[in-house]
């Protein structure tokens, strides 16, 4: 693992981390496993973490965190990959609509919601894509009309991972009509038991059910449920992408690492020829994505606010992601590309499968690099003539 010299104040944080860690080991990660076993122990494990209050410790202490800096919830990712931990089932809370509501709820949205996404006690998804709007995330169509005491909702979204299971959806939607199609958006945060919603799984590629089409049918949205002001969605939508693809990116980048380690203990002394040429490119693409990341999360700690570079990332990370998980499947050979009921090459392929995705969620490759070339190098936009 790239290793970088960090302030004593971060290394002192890393060590007590360990020592807690040595005291309570995590439970065995799941490995092929089904999504009930999945939630039941990541909620377990967050439920434990939070107990040591090592969840959220870059939040204020206000709401529960310990005030540190993403720098520090970078090394509390590094170290629960080192001792191989599950992941945690509330990402969704903790790395999107709690930054969000730190900064843009109101008292009464944060004194209500906060503590219970630290514990897990409620999940959170994301509703923002829709049939139409995806990459072109401000054409969203549901639509919130006011009524007395809210809103009443109705619209479909579409790819909302872990709805089925979710308390609570953030929700982007339309609650006025206007000429520019960024404006008239809002954020609802909607109970996901109101009655009015229906939820329908959808099958991945890999075998998971792990998203969800989401029906809302004139679903009664509380006013104290909207965040900042009506019409404030796009900008704070973007907020919640900034810190999607700073945040949840490092911790994903870390599990391509405990990828890329098995990879070099099992094969690193015998590859040869085109397969160790990938090999080297994964390691070197890893250290890359990682001092990157870093650098990104060190400007933060010194108080900028995540913003497009986050695109870089994300880019590098779910790019080299899939080159890594293609090539263990052609390092495992035939048992992998039969992808064998059990074990590591049944692993394998379910994660080669599963990082397909991962240039497409969050944004895919295209619009990432378009980020990168108009907002981080500031290039023209380019515009397409009519013939
Ligand atoms: C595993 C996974 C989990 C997800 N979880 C969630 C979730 O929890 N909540 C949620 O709201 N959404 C979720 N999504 C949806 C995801 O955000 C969208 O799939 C993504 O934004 C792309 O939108 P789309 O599928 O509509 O594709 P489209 O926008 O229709 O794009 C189709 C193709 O056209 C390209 N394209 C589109 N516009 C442009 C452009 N301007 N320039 C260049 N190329 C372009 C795209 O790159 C893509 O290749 C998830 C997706 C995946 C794969």
């Amino acid at each position: 693992m790239l290793k970088l010299d960090l302030s004593e104040r971060s290394e002192a944080f890393r060590a007590s981390l360990r020592d807690w860690l040595a005291k309570n080991p995590p439970p065995p990660a799941p490995v092929e496993t089904s999504l009930e076993e999945f939630q039941r122990v990541g909620r377990a494990w967050q439920a434990q973490l939070a107990s040591g209050r090592w969840i959220g410790t870059h939040w204020p202490e206000a709401f529960g965190g310990r005030g540190l800096t993403l720098v520090e919830e970078a090394i509390v990712q590094e170290e629960l990959v080192r001792v191989a931990a599950p992941q945690v089932l509330g990402l969704f809370g903790l790395t999107m609509v709690g930054p969000v509501l730190i900064s843009h709820g109101s008292d009464e949205q944060r004194k209500r919601f906060l503590p219970r996404i630290l514990t897990g006690d409620e999940l959170w998804c994301q509703g923002f894509s829709e049939p139409g709007a995806g990459s072109d995330l401000a054409a969203v169509r549901a639509r919130a009309v006011p009524v007395e005491g809210g809103y009443r909702l109705s619209g479909q979204k579409i790819w909302t991972s872990f709805a089925h299971i979710a308390d609570w959806c953030f929700v982007l939607c339309r609650t006025a009509d206007s000429p520019k199609k960024h404006e008239g958006l809002s954020y609802l945060l909607v109970d996901m038991k109101s009655q009015g919603i229906t939820t329908r799984p959808l099958r991945q590629a890999s075998g998971d059910r792990e998203f969800n089409e989401v029906f809302f049918d004139d679903v009664f949205v509380a006013s104290d449920n909207l965040v900042g002001q009506p019409g404030d969605g796009w900008k704070i939508a973007i907020s919640t992408l900034m810190f999607e693809r700073v945040v949840l990116t490092f911790s994903r980048q870390l599990q391509s690492e405990v990828a890329l380690n098995g990879l070099l203990r099992e094969h690193g002394g015998t590859v040869a020829g085109s397969d160790a040429i990938e090999l080297a490119q994964a390691v070197t693409s890893a250290c890359a994505t990682r001092a990157l990341a870093y650098s990104h999360l060190l400007s933060y700690a010194k108080g900028k606010a995540p913003g497009p570079e986050g695109s870089m990332d994300k880019l590098l990370w779910s790019e080299s992601f899939q080159r890594l998980c293609k090539l263990a499947v052609s390092l495992r050979g035939v048992s992998a590309a039969l992808g064998e009921e059990h074990g590591e090459a049944a692993h394998d392929v379910h994660r080669y499968l599963y990082s397909r995705g991962r240039t497409i969620a969050a944004g895919t490759s295209e619009i990432q690099r378009s980020i990168i070339a108009e907002r981080v190098l500031g290039l023209p936009r380019l515009r397409h003539e009519k013939a």
